[in-house]
């Protein structure tokens, strides 16, 4: 794995990782812990989840909505995950976040990483990766949220995207999450 080249002066960092690695509860961590770093808050066709606040853990659209945002060119990026909603990154507040210095963070999946990395390849681009196949399995089915057919749905995401990591800068373990967020914010403080 490389150093990272970049040169600029945007702090834009981009998460990405297998489904149930654990990329909800790092950013959560650094959201908590780290109000020096701004974590983006996607747009989703999806429902919210018990306890999800509209605004905070996303912006709840229904499709019409989404469809206004694509029309205006108002997402830095948009994909469909799992083969079922649509999530997108509003691009003007991630703009403004960077423009004013601070450093941003991004949680999003491969499609989405891929397409930032087309408009801002001097983003930094980390893979979340878990402790090993058997442990990824075992919090895919331990979140309980979903039903089976939706686990299998994301399983066979979760398979590409192993296969995905050498696309990224730097590899992150989630092996703790505490852990694992501190080594992403030391990572997003050596840049320039
Ligand atoms: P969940 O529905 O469980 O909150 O998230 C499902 C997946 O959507 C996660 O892998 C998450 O990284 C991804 N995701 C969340 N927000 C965005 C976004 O704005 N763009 C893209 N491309 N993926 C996102």
């Amino acid at each position: 794995m490389s150093q990272h080249p970049q040169a600029g002066p945007a702090r834009l960092v981009v998460l990405a990782g297998p489904t149930a690695v654990g990329k909800g509860a790092v950013s959560t961590y650094i959201r908590e812990n780290h109000p020096e770093i701004w974590l983006s808050v996607s747009a989703t066709t999806r429902r919210p989840r018990p306890g999800e606040i509209d605004g905070y853990h996303y912006h709840f659209l229904n499709d019409a909505e989404f469809d206004a945002m694509l029309r205006e060119d108002a997402f830095l990026e948009h994909a469909v995950v799992h083969g079922r909603a649509r999530y997108g990154t509003p691009r003007s507040p991630v703009q403004e976040q960077l423009a004013q210095g601070t450093p941003v963070l991004l949680e999003i999946d491969l499609e989405g990483a891929r397409q930032v990395r087309e408009t801002m390849p001097e983003a930094l681009f980390v893979f979340l990766a878990p402790p090993s196949w058997d442990e990824l399995l075992r919090r895919l089915v331990g979140r309980g949220t979903e039903s089976a057919e939706e686990r299998e749905r994301r399983l066979a995401t979760a398979e590409v995207e192993m296969a995905c990591q050498d696309e990224f800068d730097v590899v992150v373990v989630n092996d703790e999450v505490r852990r694992a967020a501190r080594q992403l914010v030391s990572l997003m403080k050596t840049l320039p």
